[in-house]
């Protein structure tokens, strides 16, 4: 046995854990005074209040979330080697599934590693720990991944507000190498990013596979790119033979982002408007635009569960206003990145959207993120990304 400490639960709150639920809440635990004083992140033993045991758990007790499974085996030594298999099995499960060197390789708990967050651009790996347990191992996590893959470059971005709820402070840092701008490359578009600036990346791994999906339908095509942030799907369709593209944000910065990559690209067919979607597009039914193409995907409208009523409603009201967009017999697609916006709930609203504004037509496909963002199969409200893809009458 490990010299971890020993710690139970309360009793009757076993249940979820034994069933493979990997986290247990502060308010289950039998907080002995001497447990509060302890650093955050370390090992565990866990078991329950009648002796079952959980196995080795990642323990904060300054966090709501106080256990995260680690390993069902009660015995585990936490060290670099039992870092670097779990990494390696992340990276192998990448290379099977993913093509290239431009995806999420790390997905936290889905991948074994409570809290942690890498993202591969080529070369360089961007970590984000965002527990205790993942900052206290960041030295194993850079080794393991060093020894895994052929990086230049490792770049930690702590800066993610739930490291808050972990008792974490907020920092960027290179923590292994010079240089931390790279290029991604997906489906022909070439996407500079600074993977240390204040801003986000501006490329984002989880809508790849549903870029795939509408850029293969976009030959030809003129395509309207609503909430297009720095214009991915907008630019992916223009690199698919798009022949015209017109991508909408609110966000200056966004766009400008967006005209450094149509001209690194070469781009001739993309312009921008910058301005609020919901007003663009009435403004564009109202002028009689038509596209083969419209695609949403916006911010999530539901951050929490208060906003979840009007949030639905909102998706409702931009896939009614998007549908009227689209030329008869061409394609929406329509996103949604709230946690609290369920794919039924979701579906729902945006088919009323349609019905009221007076378009048929059928769901051709429905989706999240792709295979390099698995989910827990505990944890089934990770899957925050849900997306349908529709041709309209
Ligand atoms: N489709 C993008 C990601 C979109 S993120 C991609 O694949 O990378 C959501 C975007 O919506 C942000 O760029 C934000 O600036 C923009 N946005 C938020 N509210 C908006 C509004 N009311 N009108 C137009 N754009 C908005």
């Amino acid at each position: 046995m490990t010299d971890h400490p020993l710690i139970r639960l309360n009793p009757g709150q076993e249940r979820r854990l034994k069933s493979g639920y990997p986290w247990a809440f502060s308010n289950e635990i039998h907080m002995q005074p001497e447990f509060r004083q302890m650093a955050a992140g370390l090992p565990v033993r866990l078991e329950g209040d009648d002796g079952w045991r959980l196995g080795t758990f990642a323990f904060n007790p300054h966090s709501l979330i106080a256990a995260r499974q680690l390993d069902r085996d009660p015995a585990a030594e936490i060290d670099a080697g039992w870092v670097r298999r779990r990494i390696a099995a992340a990276v192998a499960l990448r290379a099977r599934i993913m093509e290239g060197t431009f995806h999420r390789l790390v997905h936290a708990e889905a991948d074994g590693l409570p809290g942690l967050v890498v993202d591969r651009y080529g070369d360089v790996a961007v970590v984000q720990a965002n527990t205790a347990w993942a900052d206290r191992m960041s030295p194993e996590i850079v080794a393991a991944l060093l020894e895994e893959l052929p990086l230049r470059a490792v770049v930690a971005r702590n800066d993610s507000p739930v490291r808050e709820h972990e008792g974490l402070s907020l920092e960027v840092a290179l923590l292994h190498g010079t240089d931390a701008t790279a290029v991604v490359e997906e489906g022909g578009v070439r996407f500079g990013v600074d993977l240390l600036s204040g801003q986000k990346t501006g490329w984002y791994f989880d809508q790849r596979g549903n870029r795939d999906r509408v850029a293969a339908l976009a030959n030809g095509a003129r395509v309207l790119d609503v909430f297009s942030h720095v214009g991915a799907f907008g630019l992916r369709c223009a690199a698919a033979g798009a022949l015209a593209v017109t991508l909408v944000d609110s966000s200056a910065p966004a766009l400008e982002q967006a005209l450094a990559a149509i001209a690194a690209n070469g781009f001739s067919v993309v312009q921008t408007r910058r301005g609020d979607a919901f007003e663009v597009m009435a403004e564009a039914a109202h002028a009689g635009e038509q596209y083969d193409i419209v695609v949403c995907d916006p911010p999530a409208f539901a951050k929490s569960k208060k906003d979840q009523v009007a949030g639905l409603r909102a998706y409702g009201r931009m896939a009614g206003l998007a549908g009227r967009l689209v030329v008869p017999g061409g394609f929406l697609f329509v996103a949604s990145c709230s946690h609290h916006a369920p794919l039924e709930a979701f579906a729902a609203v945006v088919a009323d959207g349609l019905w009221r504004a007076r378009r048929s037509g059928r769901i051709l496909a429905t989706t999240g993120a792709g295979p390099d963002h698995p989910v827990h199969p505990h944890l089934p409200e990770s899957a925050y990304l849900k997306a349908q893809l529709l041709q309209l009458d």
